[in-house]
């Protein structure tokens, strides 16, 4: 390896998958290199010296030589061991399996700098391994923030149409947040105030508002943010499903044929399989008959 340019980051697995034999591909969102995906040789052996360290949810410092191709990861250092406390707990784990599912498709070219996804992925995994706030919570909040950091911050005051000071009443997906009487398209959903208070809790970080909130503003804040994100990455996300919640209000749709397994790893990519889930929830949402989202 005399030669080769070598290089330090910090980073979070964010996947990983069998390449050959013995070695596996590691999806990384690094601090200061974006999305990396690096080569680990000869992890998938029992005698590999840092196998168990390249785990999704690992939040580990590495060094990587550049390579052709793929750049290969040739040390790797546990920094926080957050993977061994969610894959301790069922709930931890799909919630966590959501966060990097989201940090990947939001972070869409490789190697483009993306210190704050990285920062904000590490905080919401850290607040959940310590369990400092009910996970729907922390995964919602994670999920307006990223994409909020992404330019698509939705607006829970002012009218996300024409700028008009709220409150108002109506949630429009489409046009990015809340929006007043006059903007308002149809099939618009009409949250409950305090859901509303909720969401901008969550967006802005204040856990004193977000921690007390009532289970059914919860339940509704979550079916909003699902739409918005959906909306937003224009397919489903694969892991939402998974997520153990409260029922939510908005499924994501999964096909017939897809496998409900729980493996972070070895998943590979059918980029052009789920052209089906494109879903507008906007004015086409499911009726629950709790009169979340208005038809
Ligand atoms: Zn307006």
């Amino acid at each position: 390896m005399v030669g080769v340019p070598l290089y330090v980051d910090e980073a979070v697995v964010l996947r990983t998958h069998k390449l050959g034999e013995a070695d596996r591909i590691i999806t990384l969102l690094t601090r200061h290199h974006g999305r990396v995906r690096a080569v680990a040789k000869g992890v998938r052996r029992t005698t590999s010296r840092f196998g168990a360290r390249l785990e999704p949810c690992s939040y580990v410092e590495l060094q990587l030589a550049v390579g052709r191709s793929l750049d290969v990861i040739t040390q790797a250092e546990i920094r926080r061991p957050y993977a061994e406390a969610m894959y301790a707990d069922y709930g931890r784990y799909t919630t966590a399996a959501a966060m990097l599912e989201t940090a990947e498709r939001l972070t869409v070219e490789e190697r483009e700098p993306a210190t704050q996804h990285f920062l904000l992925l590490v905080a919401a995994l850290r607040s959940l391994a310590e369990g400092a706030h009910d996970p729907s919570l922390i995964l919602d909040s994670y999920l307006l923030r990223s994409l909020a950091v992404a330019g698509y911050a939705p607006s829970f005051d002012a009218c996300a149409r024409c700028g008009t000071g709220g409150p108002h009443r109506a949630f429009a997906v489409a046009a990015g947040g809340m929006i007043c009487a006059d903007c308002r398209p149809a099939g618009v959903a009409m949250p409950a105030p305090e859901t509303v208070g909720l969401l901008a809790a969550l967006l802005t970080g204040e856990w004193e508002v977000a921690d007390t909130s009532m289970d059914r503003h919860r339940r509704e804040a979550t079916g909003l943010v699902s739409a918005y994100l959906q909306w937003h990455l224009e397919r489903g996300l694969r892991s939402l499903p998974h997520v153990e919640r409260f029922e939510p209000e908005i499924r994501v749709r999964v096909s017939e044929d897809e496998h409900h397994d729980h493996e972070l790893h070895d998943h590979e990519h059918h980029d052009d399989e789920h052209e089906e889930h494109h879903e507008r929830h906007d004015g086409a949402s499911h009726d629950t008959g709790r009169g979340v989202i208005s038809r």
